[in-house]
């Protein structure tokens, strides 16, 4: 166990957790003779489309694999425009550039930290295609709003719910309702698979053609006929990868409960917290209090660095010294060396540059502890408070 300063145990951002019947399932599968594709995937796509409702679902071998090949099923490419947030992993826009399309960001919503659906319509021109949005933390957009844009316009959907396995809608299933739903099974999200990814399709035809291009654009005829009739990838997942996914599906309730009562936990102590100190005029902003819909993906607090004489480098540092690991999710995309080459510029989405440059993931996964959240929340405030401006 890593050890500070304080000598207490070092809490990560996040872990991921595999219980013992995960990992006699997984050896399982090593002995089986039968590694990579086969009936665990299968068990597993069937699994999954009964948890959303029936809509048929094709895995991959990771989140962006999967999202690329939402954006092929629904025939996006050269000429097209997909709108989406510049405050998400550059997976999300990288996705567009690789089909060959250009990404559209508009600002997100400080308060969600989503795209701002207000601002949707404005960037919408004849080419247009797509609209990508991404539930940050877990916590969907306004799904009305949404697909009302898309019908009135026209548009498909490409929902970048990476982050959002387990949350609602108003008490349906993100993925569950829809166009193109993609998910990501990496080891930091709510389920995990170690790598991997679900997409969750409207049809039968949707599948198969989802099916082909992970797979080298291959179909079988007969016992031994292959064609290949478009250019597929290699973006199968593995019967090691879907067990796990399996077990993980099983204890997604319990996983659930536990974040849901660590972010309570961390509304409650922050606030109390900044009150014990004589800090109400801090402007530490926290996520919105939404306990019907979001997973609580992550905890994530926008850091109010005009108060402050120090950036959000050094409060990490300090907090590291301390044994507590955070993380950045995400700096803006158009901010990176890529994408400022291709023109974009990150004054273009100002509530994105503020916070791309300020939000801060706290440490929030199943395995912790009551207790480590008054720790995290308790150091969080002082370095805070040591920081000032006067
Ligand atoms: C994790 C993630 C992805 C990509 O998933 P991978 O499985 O890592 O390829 C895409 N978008 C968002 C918002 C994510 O959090």
């Amino acid at each position: 166990m890593t050890t500070n300063e304080s000598q207490l145990p070092f809490i990560p951002f996040t872990r991921p957790h595999f219980d013992q019947e995960t990992i006699d399932a997984v050896a399982q599968v090593l002995r089986s003779g039968w590694v990579t594709s086969g009936p665990k995937l299968a068990e597993f796509e069937a699994t999954l489309s009964e948890y959303f409702g029936g809509r048929p679902v094709r895995c991959f071998a990771n989140g962006t694999a999967t999202m690329k090949i939402a954006l092929q099923v629904a025939g996006i490419g050269p000429g097209d425009e997909v709108i989406t947030t510049p405050i998400s992993w550059v997976a999300t826009s990288n996705v567009i550039l690789s089909v060959g399309a250009t990404p559209v960001f508009v600002d997100i919503d400080p308060v969600t930290r989503n795209i701002d659906l207000n601002k949707v319509s404005a960037a919408i021109t004849p080419k247009t295609r797509a609209i990508m949005p991404v539930y940050l933390a877990g916590l969907p957009v306004d799904m009305d709003h949404l697909y009302s844009l898309a019908k009135e316009h026209n548009l498909r959907v490409i929902e970048d719910a990476a982050q959002a396995f387990g949350s609602q809608w108003q008490g349906q299933k993100i993925g569950s309702i829809g166009d193109l739903v993609s998910f990501s099974f990496q080891a930091n999200k709510n389920l995990s698979t170690v790598e991997g990814g679900c997409l969750v399709l409207n049809n039968a035809d949707e599948a198969k053609l989802a099916e082909k291009l992970r797979l080298q654009g291959l179909t079988r005829q007969g016992m031994d006929g292959m064609d290949v009739d478009v250019l597929g990838g290699k973006d199968n997942l593995t019967d090691v990868n879907a067990v796990i996914g399996l077990h993980q599906l099983k204890q997604l309730p319990a996983f659930q409960a536990r974040r849901s009562a660590l972010a309570r936990q961390y509304f409650d102590v922050i606030r109390s917290e900044l009150k014990t100190a004589g800090l109400e005029q801090l402007k530490l902003e926290l996520p919105v209090e939404n306990f019907s819909d979001s997973n609580w993906h992550m905890f994530q607090v926008v850091l109010p660095l005009d108060q402050l004489n120090v950036d959000r480098a050094q409060i990490m540092t300090e907090l590291k010294d301390q044994g507590i690991g955070t993380g950045v999710h995400y700096p803006i995309i158009t901010g990176f060396t890529l994408y400022q080459k291709l023109g974009y510029q990150t004054q273009s989405t100002p509530n994105a540059q503020r916070i791309g440059r300020s939000i801060l993931t706290l440490p929030l996964f199943p395995g912790m502890a009551d207790e480590d959240i008054g720790r995290i929340a308790r150091t969080l405030i002082a370095i805070l408070k040591n920081h000032l401006k006067n």
